[in-house]
């Protein structure tokens, strides 16, 4: 079984950095290969542009999505950066990508590794699946993210508002449309506020949420059988919204 660590940290000493090692030190002890993408580090290119292709097939005007769909069907269509990332997303049967959140999402740099790696054509789109009949289904991913407010501040009655609601862009937008089963973040909170035994502990549960993979349920989405593709892909007559983006859509298809 392969995992690919896709970590988003520009400082080696971070806390982030700790996660990852930790992550890295328990998955080989539970006998996974373990390959980590530290984006920093490779110096990964954020953004998507012209360059990501060795030939285009519009010269003139960039379409992107158009030009990965080119790429997913010539030889070293890609650059090799984004070929590489490829080999090893489509290896991986376990995903984690393991980031602070920054301005309630990814930082730049992971957010262009979307952008560039999940590519049209190869991974959705041009005849790949999407969402339950994603290219991904049957593997499993999640976030592992540390935030400067608390689990609390990200609660339903916190400032920031609920997680899920939060994190709904990454882990349905994302992960779920690749046909991933996305497992239940790890939030390790405000560890810039807390002091070594905080951290320490945050470290243990980690490790315990490592330990416990095969025991976790993947959240649930929507079925895609649950869409009316010629009604603009709105729930079928009947079904109810139990997402926390899609619970208001049962009232309007009722
Ligand atoms: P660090 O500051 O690297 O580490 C915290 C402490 O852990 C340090 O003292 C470090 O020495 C210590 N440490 C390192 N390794 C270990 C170890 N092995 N054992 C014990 N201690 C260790 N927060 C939000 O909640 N929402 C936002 O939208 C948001 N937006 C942001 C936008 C930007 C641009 C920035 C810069 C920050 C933002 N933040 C936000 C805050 C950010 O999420 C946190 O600062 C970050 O998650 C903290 O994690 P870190 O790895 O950077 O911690």
């Amino acid at each position: 079984m392969e995992a690919l660590i896709v970590y988003a940290h520009p400082e080696p000493k971070s806390f982030n950095a700790a996660m990852k090692e930790r992550a890295v030190e328990v998955l080989i002890s539970e006998g996974w290969a373990v390959t980590v993408s530290d984006l920093y580090a490779m110096g990964f290119k954020a953004q998507a542009d012209g360059d990501d292709f060795s030939r285009r097939s519009d010269p003139d005007y960039l379409k992107y999505a158009a030009e990965q769909t080119h790429a997913a069907t010539t030889a070293d269509g890609f650059a090799p950066d984004i070929r590489a990332e490829l080999e090893k997303l489509i290896r991986a049967d376990l995903l984690i990508l393991q980031f602070p959140v920054w301005w309630f999402g990814f930082p730049a740099i992971l957010k262009g590794w979307v952008d560039r790696v999940f590519a049209a054509g190869v991974l959705y789109g041009g005849g790949v699946g999407m969402f339950s009949r994603g290219r991904f289904k049957g593997r499993r991913a999640f976030l592992s993210f540390t935030t400067g407010g608390t689990a609390a501040t990200y609660g339903p009655t916190g400032l920031y508002g609920s997680a899920d609601v939060v994190f709904w862009p990454i882990q349905n937008g994302i992960l779920n449309f690749l046909g991933y089963s996305v497992l239940p973040y790890f939030q390790a909170e405000a560890p810039s506020k807390t002091d070594d035994a905080g951290r320490a502990e945050i470290l243990t549960a980690w490790e315990s949420r490592l330990l416990s993979l095969d025991t976790l349920e993947p959240l649930d989405f929507h079925d895609l059988e649950d869409f009316d593709q010629q009604a603009g892909w709105t729930f079928k007559p009947g079904v109810v919204g139990r997402t926390v983006a899609q619970s208001s859509g049962a009232k309007a298809s009722e």
